[in-house]
């Protein structure tokens, strides 16, 4: 994939350089929580990494706000050189990500409204608590921002051994996909079923969602590709299958607890995934996705 000499967007954030510190929330419920996480197995650990994986951030407002963590400027840290390589190709995916939506959504009489980004290391502070890097990439609808500690993607090639730079920018693209979902509507009508229906359908429902963010992440793909020079090259779509295929709910739950629970899904099987960002990257019309909120669960 090229991506160098392209537009940078404007609307990332780099605070890697923000210590986080403890303010406010309780402390003893604060601490209790976060030794229990820490003494959890690597098992109990890695289901909670992955449960987050690409996660809508609304699911875990309460923990965040119980643990009440908020972040300072640190004196110490300088940017080296491939950090600011990783701010260069973050920026320049948002501004890729912004120049197609730009000139998708119009034709679907939708207006356009770019997503922000930060970019931060380990833990940072957000509406409603903060984040941590466990959590893996994740879109915050209350203040339509990406959240993303570029660590992950070292622990995608190690763990999922999803590489490449286009593995990265189908992460990208999959937030990004959260937030058009945003734009169409589809997160509020999620977000106001939790608590009206069974966990099981909500889970259903979020299955759906998150197809669709697949969907419109293979969408990205095919108008990036006809939008700028050389955006795809040779092996560039079977990296993001291939990331697609490695973080399905069946394959991680196969990995960290020996078993599948298919009624506990929430992303969609290995398989599903890699079928909705090529049925949205050969097709390229938002309108072939919107078969994800009618057809049978059993038939996605
Ligand atoms: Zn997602």
């Amino acid at each position: 994939m090229q991506w160098k000499g392209r537009r940078q967007s404007t609307n990332v954030q780099d605070r890697r350089g923000e210590r986080v510190s403890r303010a406010g929330g309780n402390p003893a419920v604060t601490s209790a929580l976060l030794s229990f996480f820490l003494r959890s197995s690597g098992k109990t650990k890695l289901v909670v990494v992955l449960i987050a994986l690409f996660g809508l951030a609304f699911c875990r407002g309460p923990m965040l706000q119980i643990l009440g963590f908020s972040s300072a400027p640190s004196t110490t840290y300088v940017a080296n050189a491939s950090d600011k390589e990783m701010k260069a190709y973050l920026s320049t995916m948002m501004g890729d990500n912004e120049t197609v939506w730009a000139d998708i959504l119009p034709q679907y009489d939708l207006r356009f409204r770019p997503a922000q980004m930060t970019i931060y290391a380990q833990r940072i502070d957000m509406p409603g608590g903060y984040a941590d890097a466990r959590m893996g990439p994740f879109y915050l609808p209350a203040n339509e921002t990406i959240y993303i500690d570029p660590s992950f993607f070292t622990e995608m090639k190690e763990k999922f051994g999803a590489t490449g730079d286009f593995a990265e920018a189908y992460v990208v693209a999959h937030e990004y996909g959260h937030h058009i979902q945003n734009i169409m509507g589809r997160l509020q009508e999620l977000h106001s079923s939790h608590g009206k229906v069974s966990q099981r359908d909500f889970n259903r429902h979020s299955v759906r969602v998150e197809l669709q963010a697949d969907f419109l992440a293979g969408v990205f793909a095919r108008h990036a590709d006809t939008t700028f020079k050389q955006f795809l090259e040779a092996g560039d779509i079977e990296e993001a299958m291939r990331c697609a295929e490695a973080i399905g709910d069946d394959r991680l739950q196969q990995q960290a607890q020996g078993k599948v629970v298919r009624d506990s899904f929430t992303h969609g099987t290995s398989k599903q995934r890699a079928y909705w960002f090529n049925k949205g990257y050969s097709t390229g019309d938002l309108r072939e996705g919107e078969a994800l909120y009618s057809l049978p669960y059993d038939q996605l």
